[in-house]
């Protein structure tokens, strides 16, 4: 095919992610006039929400997090002028044999939590003290893995099996590579913002007092965030450029000058990359080795959901929140979405996500595995199903694991910025992604980019 001469543009975003709306939104916004290329036909990444037979299923299930005043508020206060409504994500529950239970978040939730056995439960209690003690005082013990944090207790294999679960759905990695304060750190417990040693009593409190009142669902499926950042985006000020892949990065004296794509060329002065960090080499020659192998280290998870369309709505799937089931080897976190938006499923009928991690094994021998553990956690289920839709998906383009560094949003390359949940590792997911879009802007304003 050939390649045609573009105009330029004052930035040119790469990836039509959440991550790199939110860039082109902030941008435009600043009044810059922006290019956005996403290789996909529809805009959103992992952030989407599709139609499949009556049923509105996202890309996995979703729990925002950090509402109050985290990243995201923060982007939608300044930048958005269409505004997602989030509805309260309710309780998290553990289900064990056919009985929910609160995820106990609080010492005295803990002492309650009959599905472990009473002395698993002081196990706990002293384990979550003494993290939190290290947080104020000895934080470097915190990078050790929860499972080498944890042993001196000596948990029975349910416990164990408990603290996995969490680890693999909070890092998408398991209790033996997950960090200490990325398990804190998602339970609510330690604000992973705070960089000083002086908030060992707020931290303490949270013993008595933690709830997930700061997260939420936003109606309309997932995808309502990612359109109203779109349609917040001032029109002329954007140009979206969708099936259409970069293939390199084009640089004069370690300088960004603009992107070569499978069908065009572009020019700016100023590009942001949302695809994967581990990409950034096959995209460019001008990276050190040292750098190279930085990001080679980035490991991703994949995981598996399965989205089920109940024909009538289901008695043990009547509450608002989510569950996990972890007593089994391919543990689940559910989220029966209609019950947050009733639009999202026929009327009367119910829509549930369940997800898992892929760890090992086929595709194929894993979607048995969860479903014959759905089946047998819920028995009322399987004869209610009238829709099953299978998704596999990268939930972030790296974990979270001990060791790991992400790369900083300032590239080594003059004026190529670097958004996505593979550049910040504080939270999860969107927050993630909204935290790093937050990062790259200071730098851009820093650098006087813009
Ligand atoms: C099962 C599951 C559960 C999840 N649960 C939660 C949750 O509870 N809470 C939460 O906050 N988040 C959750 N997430 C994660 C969240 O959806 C993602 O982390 C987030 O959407 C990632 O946004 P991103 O912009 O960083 O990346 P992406 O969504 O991956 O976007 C990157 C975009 O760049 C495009 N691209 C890449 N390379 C190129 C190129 N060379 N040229 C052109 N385009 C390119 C891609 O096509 C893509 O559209 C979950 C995800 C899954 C799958």
């Amino acid at each position: 095919m050939k390649k045609q001469r573009k105009k330029s543009y004052d930035a040119i975003v790469i990836g039509a992610g959440i991550s790199g709306i939110l860039s082109a939104l902030a941008l435009s916004k600043e009044g810059k006039k922006v290019l956005i290329i996403e290789k996909d036909s529809i805009a959103g990444g992992n952030c989407r929400t599709y139609e499949v037979n009556g049923y509105h299923v996202d890309t996995g299930p979703h729990a925002i997090t950090a509402l109050a005043q985290g990243p995201l508020k923060q982007l939608i206060n300044q930048y958005f002028t269409i505004v997602p409504r989030f509805f309260p994500i309710g309780n998290y529950f553990v289900r064990d044999k056919n009985k929910l239970q609160e995820f106990p978040l609080t010492i005295m939730q803990l002492a309650k939590f009959d599905i472990l056995p009473k002395k698993e439960r002081l196990i706990m209690s002293s384990s979550m003290i003494d993290a939190v003690a290290n947080f104020s005082l000895n934080r470097e013990v915190l990078d050790k893995s929860i499972y080498e944090f944890m042993k001196k207790y000596k948990p029975a294999e349910k416990t164990l099996k408990l603290i996995d679960t969490i680890s693999y759905f909070l890092s998408g990695k398991s209790m033996k590579e997950t960090p200490t304060w990325r398990i804190l750190g998602g339970s609510g417990y330690i604000d992973e913002d705070d960089k000083s040693n002086k908030k060992h009593l707020k931290t303490l409190i949270k013993f008595t007092k933690n709830n997930y009142s700061s997260q939420g669902y936003p109606l309309g499926g997932i995808q309502s965030i990612t359109d109203c950042a779109i349609n917040s985006i001032p029109k002329n000020n954007a140009t979206f450029r969708m099936n259409e892949k970069v293939l390199e990065l084009i640089t004069e004296n370690n300088t960004i000058k603009g992107v070569q794509t499978d069908k065009n060329i572009y020019y700016s002065d100023l590009v942001i990359y949302s695809g994967f960090m581990k990409n950034l080499p096959s995209l460019t020659k001008n990276l050190a080795n040292k750098y190279k192998e930085e990001l080679e280290k980035l490991h991703q998870t994949k995981s598996l959901t399965i989205w089920f369309g109940l024909k009538k709505k289901l008695p043990e799937l009547s509450y608002i929140g989510s569950e996990i089931y972890f007593d089994t080897d391919t543990p689940y976190w559910a989220i029966p979405l209609s019950n947050f938006d009733a639009h999202l499923a026929p009327k009367n009928k119910q829509l549930v996500g369940f997800s898992t991690i892929i760890k090992n094994g086929s595709q194929e021998d894993r979607i048995k595995k969860l479903k014959k553990t759905i089946f047998k956690a819920i028995p009322g289920i399987e004869e209610n199903i009238e829709l099953e839709h299978i998704q596999i998906t990268i939930p972030e383009k790296a974990a979270v694991s001990t060791g790991v560094k992400f790369p900083s949003p300032k590239s080594p390359i003059k004026n190529l910025y670097l958004v996505g949940t593979d550049t910040d590792m504080r939270s999860m997911g969107i927050t993630r992604a909204s935290y790093s879009v937050i990062e790259a802007l200071k730098f851009m304003k820093d650098d006087g980019v813009i």
